[in-house]
């Protein structure tokens, strides 16, 4: 097992699919004085609707369907996103499907606490970890690195 510190002062990654992107606004908005603590990233749309209405910085990459999931994910692997909050939706089918399934791929391969939908996001942003620091146990690839082949 190899580890990785989370600082008091994380990256949080927000998304939300269409259908769902009230429910976040919502609860961004509920936690704003929380999620000002942190530095906010987010797929495009979902970050210009948090900036426009709750008057966040947020740092926005591509839209999602655009390959803003990627890029997220991308920073996932790098370990430059601390946690996600995704609310993606459970009631239709998305054009980026595959990248949904990668990202929440990726998270878990990088043990990174994830959120995807309200009552597990409020779990998250009020556990004593999110102000504090945490040592999150990342499992160690190493022998799939060197794999014979
Ligand atoms: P969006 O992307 O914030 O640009 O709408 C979200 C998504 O569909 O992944």
């Amino acid at each position: 097992m190899t580890q990785k510190k989370l600082e008091a002062n994380k990256t949080i990654a927000l998304v939300a699919h269409d259908h769902r992107k009230d429910d976040l606004i919502k609860w961004a908005a509920a936690n704003k004085a929380a999620l000002a603590q942190h530095h906010l990233m987010a797929t495009g749309t979902t970050g210009r609707l948090i900036e426009e209405q709750l008057q966040l910085p947020v740092q926005k990459l591509l839209s999602g369907p655009l390959g803003g999931d990627q890029q997220i994910g991308a920073l996932i692997a790098q370990g430059e996103i601390d946690v996600l909050i995704f609310f993606w939706d459970p009631m239709e089918a998305q054009p980026h499907d595959p990248d949904v399934k990668a990202l929440l791929r990726v998270g878990i391969v990088w043990n990174i606490p994830m959120a995807c939908d309200v009552a597990t996001a409020d779990f998250l942003i009020s556990s004593p970890y999110m102000n504090g620091t945490y040592t999150a146990a990342l499992t160690d690839y190493d022998e799939y690195k060197n794999r014979k082949l």
